[in-house]
């Protein structure tokens, strides 16, 4: 059997025992075929049952979590983890709380975290979880009664050494406070079960700027490489959440312009470059529609969702030289590519998970747009996780500047490590295959280490 056979049987595989899962097909489907190459190399990975056994989740956790809303009324929601792969250190992943959370998009996180943990060089496995529990518009004694049920039945899976949550969409330093609270309550333990605390009990300086600044900085890596740097770009970002406003407040400090920011409602086109107070006033304090925004900057356009230009996004019609989709999964369409391509856009660097669809990234690679995928370009997060794990375990605290600079040296690796894989196997600049291969190659070869379990 070659290799492409063995990839299109393992993927039929998948769509057979996970069915309805589309997200996780897709990313299933695309790191498994990009490694082919590999697989044609060496004959260990099928010999051992590599690509079946890694698509396969060591065990997925489905809960239900009851608790009660201001009114008195008894809620029920769905509580997920997808413990996928332990092969070289505890899981590690976000939690996710947005009602469009199910299995599928859990294990497709989860499959994604796994060789983005491994490309960090950190001891980490990959895991991931969440709700379909809304925080939007829940008091806050309701999001912390959620957080305290969800916990309630999470924390049996949880420890240092096993499997360690921190946040994701709709989970911030509020609602990680509230779990780490339930957790110490139950465990009778205060130890580091969870990242992405508050500095005062626990948390990392940096941990809440490091996925954008990792992000921007790996941007800056792509550029580099090509004699081009982030200075004087025009950016484009989307999403308002952690990822997107610590991109733009990097992008601004290393002297690029980012122009936009959105939300789930509506997009902002700000040319003279996006207000990060206000913008962090609105969305990281407020939790506001991105609305307001145009009413306090005159000189900005507020665009919202249903006057996207039609099957694409505003935010990417908008000219631009470097975009960072920051937001959700599938974000960026192969209209959008399109728009991107006609105005000129030079890098799209991912900052969200999978946030473009596979005929995007195959326009934008045709086209000859240099592209940062996001298990490597949003690494920086779970990164700086990993050593606010390391500070935990040896009840030290670094300084900003440190952890600062380590998020930037780890970047920089991740960087050569994917372009050096993409020129070991004659894809010189397809990051994307490097990421996929190298990240997938540290785990599989840890799994063949470590037996048949
Ligand atoms: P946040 O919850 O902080 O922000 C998410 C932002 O995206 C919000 O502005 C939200 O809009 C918008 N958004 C969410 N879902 C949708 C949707 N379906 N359609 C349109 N807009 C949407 O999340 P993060 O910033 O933490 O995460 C953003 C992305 O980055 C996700 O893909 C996440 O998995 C990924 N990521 C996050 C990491 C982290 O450290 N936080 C690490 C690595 C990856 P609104 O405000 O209206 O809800």
């Amino acid at each position: 059997m070659s290799a492409k056979e063995y990839v299109a049987e393992v993927l039929e595989y998948v769509k057979e025992s996970s069915p309805g899962q589309s997200e996780f097909y897709q990313a299933a489907t695309e790191v498994f075929e990009s490694l082919v190459p590999l697989l044609e190399e060496d004959d260990r990975y099928r010999e051992h049952g590599i690509l079946e056994r890694i698509v396969t989740p060591e065990r997925s956790i489905i809960f239900r979590v009851t608790w009660v809303d201001d009114s008195g009324r008894i809620r029920s929601n769905l509580g997920y983890r997808v413990q996928f792969n332990s092969a070289i250190g505890p899981y590690k992943g976000g939690l996710r709380f947005h009602p469009t959370v199910n299995l599928g998009i859990v294990k497709f996180l989860g499959f994604e975290q796994i060789y983005k943990n491994a490309l960090t060089g950190l001891p980490i496995g990959g895991g991931k979880g969440g709700s379909n529990f809304d925080p939007k518009g829940k008091s806050d004694k309701e999001i912390m009664a959620f957080c305290q049920a969800f916990m309630s039945e999470l924390f049996h899976h949880m420890g240092q050494t096993r499997d360690v949550p921190a946040g994701d969409i709709g989970v911030g330093a509020k609602e990680i406070g509230y779990m780490f609270g339930e957790y110490k309550r139950l465990t009778m333990r205060f130890e580091g079960a969870m990242t992405g605390k508050q500095i005062i009990w626990g948390g990392s300086l940096a941990r809440k700027e490091a996925t954008g600044y990792g992000s921007v900085y790996f941007a800056e890596n792509i550029l580099k490489h090509y004699g081009l740097e982030i200075k004087g770009k025009i950016c484009t970002v989307s999403g308002a959440g952690n990822v997107a406003i610590y991109t733009i407040e990097k992008l601004k400090k290393m002297g690029a312009l980012p122009v936009t920011c959105s939300d789930s409602k509506g997009t902002i086109y700000h040319p003279r470059g996006v207000d990060l107070n206000t913008l962090k006033a609105i969305k990281e304090v407020g939790r506001e529609s991105l609305e307001k925004y145009a009413h306090i900057h005159k000189d900005a356009t507020y665009i919202p969702l249903h006057q996207y230009p039609e099957g694409g996004h505003a935010v990417w019609n908008i000219p631009c030289d470097v975009a960072f989709p920051s937001a959700t999964q599938n974000e960026l369409t192969l209209v959008d590519a399109k728009n991107l391509v006609n105005n000129g856009c030079i890098l799209v660097n991912e900052g969200a998970n999978m946030p473009s669809t596979p005929e995007a990234i195959a326009y934008l690679k045709a086209n000859g747009v240099y592209f940062g995928p996001a298990k490597a370009a949003n690494a920086g997060g779970v990164a700086v996780s990993q050593l606010e794990m390391a500070q935990n375990a040896s009840m030290q605290s670094w300084s900003f500047t440190e952890v600062d600079s380590r998020l930037f040296e780890i970047m920089k690796n991740i960087f050569n490590t994917a372009m050096n894989t993409s020129r070991e196997f004659g894809e010189e600049g397809d990051l994307l295959m490097g990421a996929n291969i190298a990240g997938f190659r540290r785990v599989a070869n840890a799994m063949i280490d470590q037996g048949a379990v």
